[in-house]
C-alpha cells in the first residue's frame, strides 16, 4: 500500500520541482500573462478580475485556483468564491467547462489569447481571506488570482482600479514604471505570497538592516507611529542578528485593526497582521502588538526561506504535509518573546512569565499526553485547524509545545557549549546551509543534525520523549541550566472542580467543554448539557456554584439534555490545574550565570 501511495507523490514532487526551478518550455517562454482587478461593486464585496493570457501555442489549456494558502494548514476552497466565470478570445466565446472544484479546462487549439473574466466574493475577515468593502479591498491573493496550470514559473502583471476615492496600494510586488497601481510579479509562488491592500491606509515606513520597511494601517487605531517605528526596527535588528543577512530590500507590514483583532500571517516579504484598534495604548496590548510583529517578522526567515522541505514549491491543489510546524511556528512562537527580551522591549522577568505560562498550558492540557508533537504538526489540515469540543482532551498545539522544546534545546545548547552557542546558531547554520547554498528546505533528520552540531550530543532521545513521543518534560532540570527553578503556585490548594465550561455566546449554563479525567468526565456530564441545579439549588454562576464544596464531596447533578431532565450523582475531585512560576535558584554557580546571562542576553 505504501509503495502504491508514494509513487504519485514522488511524481508531484518531481513535477513542482521542476517548476520551481523555472525550466519553462519554449511554447511557455513565449506566454504573457496580465491581470486587472477592479471594484465596481466594493459596497457589495466584489473584485471583478480580467485575465489576459497571450503567446499560447497549445491545444489546451487548464486554468486553476489554490485551494489553500501558504501558512495556513486548512484546505479553503477559495474557488467557491467565484462566480460568473467567462472565457473568450477576439471577443468570441470559448467554452470552460470545470474538470475540478478549482479547475476549469480550455480548448485552446488555435488560439493564441484568451481573455479570462470572473467576479469573487470578498467577504471573510481574516488574515488568509480576501475582504472588500466601500472602504478597502484587501486581496489575499490565493483567493483572488487563477493561473495557467504548468506555468507556475511565468511572471504576470497586476493592474489595480481602484474603487472610487481609494488612493493607495500597499504590497511587497514591485511597481511597473513607479506606477503604485500596476505591480509586477516574477512567478507565481511569490504572487500568491503578496498579499495586497488597496484603499485609503495610513502608510508610514522606517528604515532597519538596511532594509526599507513600509508598514500600512488600516482601520485606525490608537497607535503611535514614531514609537512604532522605533520600537519594530529594533525588532528588525534583533531578528536580522539571529540568521546574520536580511534577504529582503522591501518588506510591507499590513495592518488590519478591527474593534478586536489579532492573528497573522507570515509572506516572503510582508506579513497581514491583525490588531485592535485600541490596545496599541496599554502596556499589555502593546505587548501583544509587538510580539505578533516578532512572530510574524521573524517568518521571513523560519519558514520562508528555511523551511521544512515539502513547504515550498508548494501544491496548491492538496494538502502539503509535514512534521516539522513544531519548528516553523513552535521556534518562531518561542522566538517573538526572546526577541523582545534581546531588544530590551520587555524585561528578562517578563520573558521567563512567558516561558511559565507556556509550561503552565502545556501541563493543563490533557491532549500534551495523547497527541505526540510531530503528529500535531501532520495532521494541522485536520485537527489544529479544524477544532472542536473535544480538542484540547486530544491534541496539543505544535506552537505551544513546539515554543516549549524551543526553550529546552536553546537552553541545552548554551549549557553544553559554556555560554559559546545558542539556538541562534543553529537557525543560523541552518539558513546558510538548506537556503542559500543547498537552496532548498531541510529534511526532518537534517534539522536534528543542525542542532546536535550545536547541542554537542545525540538527540535521539530527545526527539523519542519530546517530538515523536510523550514524556512528562522535567522542567527543571533545563532551567537549573540558567540557575532557575519552576514552582507550581498551585500546588498546595485541594479546590474542587467539575472541569466543564460554558458557552459564552448563552444566558443558560450550556456545557461547551469537559476536561478529560475531571469530575464531570467520569460522572457523565456532556457537551451540550444545559447545568440547571447543583444539589437542588439553580446554577446562575459558574463562579460560586461550588460555594461550600469540598473535593470528594458526593453532589447531585442536575442537567437538561436534548431538552430531557436528567439527575447525575457526581464525586467532587481536586483542580488539577497548574499554574507555574519561575524563580531563580537561590546559590545559582558561575557557570549557571554564563547560561542565564546568553540566554537573556543580560
Ligand atoms: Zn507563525
Amino acid at each position: 500500500m505504501k509503495t502504491i501511495k508514494l509513487a504519485p507523490v514522488l511524481l508531484i514532487v518531481l513535477f513542482f520541482m521542476d517548476v520551481y526551478t523555472g525550466k519553462a518550455t519554449k511554447a511557455q517562454n513565449q506566454v504573457s500573462i496580465s491581470y486587472t482587478v477592479t471594484f465596481p461593486e466594493a459596497q457589495a464585496h466584489y473584485a471583478d478580475v480580467e485575465m489576459t493570457i497571450s503567446g499560447l501555442r497549445q491545444p489546451m489549456l487548464d486554468l486553476k485556483m489554490p485551494v489553500w494558502t501558504p501558512g495556513s494548514y486548512l484546505i479553503r476552497e477559495f474557488s467557491k468564491n467565484i462566480e460568473s466565470f467567462s472565457v473568450s478570445s477576439n471577443g468570441k466565446s470559448v467554452a470552460a467547462p470545470k474538470t475540478r472544484k478549482n479547475c476549469w479546462h480550455i480548448n485552446t487549439s488555435g488560439l493564441s489569447a484568451i481573455n479570462v473574466k470572473y467576479r469573487v466574493y470578498c467577504f471573510e475577515i481574516s488574515v488568509r481571506t480576501s475582504f472588500v468593502d466601500a472602504s478597502h479591498g484587501f486581496l489575499s491573493t490565493t483567493g483572488i488570482f487563477i493561473y495557467p496550470d504548468q506555468m507556475l514559473q511565468l511572471p504576470s502583471t497586476i493592474h489595480i482600479v481602484p474603487y472610487k476615492g481609494w488612493r493607495k496600494v500597499s504590497t511587497s510586488l514591485d511597481m511597473v514604471n513607479n506606477d503604485p497601481f500596476t505591480r509586477h510579479s516574477p512567478n507565481f509562488d511569490i504572487l500568491f505570497d503578496s498579499p495586497i491592500e488597496v484603499g485609503n491606509q495610513d502608510v508610514f515606513g522606517f528604515d532597519a538592516a538596511g532594509v526599507k520597511y513600509e508598514v500600512c494601517m488600516v482601520g485606525g487605531g490608537n497607535y503611535d507611529r514614531e514609537r512604532l517605528k522605533t520600537d519594530m526596527a529594533k525588532i528588525v535588528e534583533t531578528e536580522t542578528t539571529v540568521f546574520g543577512e536580511n534577504p529582503n530590500k522591501h518588506y510591507v507590514f499590513i495592518v488590519h485593526n478591527f474593534l478586536r483583532g489579532g492573528g497573522g500571517l507570515e509572506h516572503l516579504s510582508s506579513t497581514t497582521l491583525g490588531a485592535s484598534r485600541d490596545s496599541y495604548a496599554t502596556e499589555s496590548g502593546y505587548r501583544n502588538f509587538l510580539g505578533l510583529v516578532a512572530h510574524e517578522h521573524f517568518h521571513l526567515w523560519n519558514v520562508k526561506r528555511l523551511r521544512p522541505i515539502v513547504l515550498g514549491p508548494f501544491d496548491y491543489d492538496n494538502e502539503n504535509y509535514t512534521t516539522d510546524l513544531w519548528i516553523a511556528e513552535g521556534f518562531t512562537a518561542y522566538y517573538q518573546n526572546r526577541v523582545l527580551c534581546h531588544a530590551n522591549l520587555i524585561t528578562p522577568d517578563i520573558f521567563l512569565t512567558t516561558v511559565a505560562a507556556e509550561m503552565s498550558f502545556m501541563e493543563n492540557q490533557p491532549g500534551a499526553k495523547i497527541q505526540p508533537l510531530s503528529e500535531s504538526s501532520y495532521d494541522a489540515w485536520i485537527k489544529a485547524y479544524r477544532p472542536n469540543e473535544n480538542s484540547n482532551n486530544t491534541t496539543i498545539s505544535y506552537y505551544d509545545k513546539g515554543a516549549e522544546v524551543a526553550t529546552l534545546l536553546d537552553l541545552e545548547i548554551i549549557n553544553d557549549s559554556k555560554g559559546r552557542y545558542c539556538l541562534n546558531d543553529v537557525m543560523k547554520y541552518m539558513y546558510e546551509t538548506y537556503y542559500k547554498l543547498k537552496k532548498r528546505g531541510y529534511k526532518d533528520i537534517e534539522f536534528k543534525q543542525g542542532l546536535e552540531k550545536f547541542a554537542g550530543k545525540n538527540l535521539d532521545d530527545f526527539y523519542e520523549k519530546y517530538i515523536n513521543g510523550l514524556s512528562p518534560i522535567d522542567y527543571n532540570h533545563y532551567l537549573a541550566y540558567a540557575g532557575y527553578k519552576v514552582t507550581d503556585q498551585l500546588a498546595a490548594t485541594n479546590d474542587p472542580t467539575l472541569g466543564i465550561t460554558f458557552a459564552t455566546n448563552s444566558p443558560k449554563k450550556i456545557i461547551s467543554s469537559v476536561l478529560r479525567g475531571s469530575a464531570g468526565w467520569i460522572d457523565g456530564i456532556n457537551v451540550n448539557d444545559e447545568l440547571t441545579s447543583i444539589d437542588g439549588t439553580p446554577v446562575t454562576d459558574a463562579a460560586t456554584m461550588l460555594n461550600g464544596k469540598k473535593t470528594g464531596d458526593k453532589i447531585t447533578v442536575t442537567v437538561l439534555r436534548d431538552g430531557l431532565p436528567l439527575t447525575l450523582a457526581v464525586t467532587l475531585l481536586r483542580n488539577n490545574k497548574v499554574n507555574f512560576k519561575v524563580d531563580s535558584l537561590s546559590n545559582p554557580t558561575p557557570q549557571q550565570l554564563v547560561v542565564r546571562k546568553k540566554w537573556l542576553a543580560l
